[in-house]
């Protein structure tokens, strides 16, 4: 009885984290990595086969996502085809209002926001934008901050000049914690579901929304529609509305939802990296010359195979 009791404790114990995955919560994974990832370490020479297995893994998985990557235009384009259809003539109106104000608001964002950071920085922030483009259109096939971590990394190194001390601490960090794009979809869709349901919200209910919605994004994991479960939580406790609505308004959100994913994740990227370049430049670690050169990887690559 004993033992068999101890038996599940451990089976729970290790098959937890791929449950909490199936549910989309992130959070016993990464542990479950970070734990492995320090055993092998100390370990050192002792495991050389897992640390090689292990490596190798890593890339039959970024294949795997570069094959996947091929068909995730057609998918998108057919499930929201697919919604859309399926809805009337008078939300399809709302819908399209509210995925243009989320699309308006991202954009100023990353125009303004991010453009007068990068100036008050002293750094073009037009060259910024171009050198950030392979980032965007990565994180915008992926919908996933977490996954754009290494290349961004590799950007942010070898074509923005920032030291790799600064970089290997604020994008990863970044990716977890900053998540303005996120942030600007959960503020529409709150406001967009309080007038479909004709909540009224005061000035106070406004500001505690803003400071909700500001810890909500930092706690939601960067993965594919990671802010969704979040979204219904804002819904239900922030904007007043029933369980039942909320799982509604949801249903009706999912309808532009991957496209909407697609850009925020791109945002919350630049978002990351624009911090990266900020503060490089504050503690004097970002190289001027790579960042101002339009073909600074180049350059860099050569010099590495040499
Ligand atoms: N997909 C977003 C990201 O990875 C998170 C979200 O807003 O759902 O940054």
């Amino acid at each position: 009885m004993g033992n068999s009791a101890t038996v599940d404790t451990i089976i729970n114990g290790l098959t937890s984290p791929f449950a909490a995955l199936s549910h989309g919560n992130m959070i016993p994974v990464i542990l479950l990595a970070i734990f492995i990832a320090m055993a092998i370490r100390t370990s050192g020479s002792k495991v050389p086969l897992i640390h090689q297995a292990v490596h190798q893994l890593s890339n039959v998985m970024q294949t795997m996502l570069g094959f996947i990557l091929w068909l995730v235009p057609a998918v998108i384009f057919s499930l929201t085809v697919v919604t859309m259809t399926t809805l009337g003539s008078d939300i399809i109106f709302k819908i399209l209002v509210y995925f243009l104000t989320v699309i308006g608001v991202l954009l100023l964002h990353v125009i303004v926001s991010y453009g007068s950071l990068l100036y008050f920085a002293k750094l073009n922030p037009l060259m910024f934008f171009r050198k950030m483009l392979a980032v965007k259109f990565f994180a915008l096939g992926t919908s996933s901050s977490n996954a754009t971590i290494p290349i961004n990394l590799k950007n942010a190194e070898n074509r923005l000049g920032i030291s790799p001390s600064i970089s290997s601490f604020v994008i990863p960090l970044g990716a977890t914690v900053n998540m303005d794009g996120t942030a600007i979809m959960l503020g529409v869709a709150s406001v967009f579901a309080a007038n479909l349901f004709g909540i009224e919200l005061s000035l106070f209910q406004y500001l505690m929304l803003l400071v909700v919605i500001i810890f909500a994004s930092v706690a939601i994991a960067g993965i594919p529609k990671g802010s969704l479960a979040m979204l219904s939580l804002i819904l239900t406790t922030a904007v007043g509305l029933e369980v039942e609505d909320a799982a509604t308004l949801i249903g009706i959100i999912m309808a532009v939802d991957h496209l909407l994913d697609m850009l925020r994740t791109a945002v919350n990227v630049t978002g990351d990296a624009t911090i990266a370049c900020v503060i490089a430049r504050s503690e004097n670690e970002l190289n001027d010359k790579v960042f101002d050169d339009p073909n600074a990887c180049c350059i860099i690559e050569h010099i590495n195979k040499k």
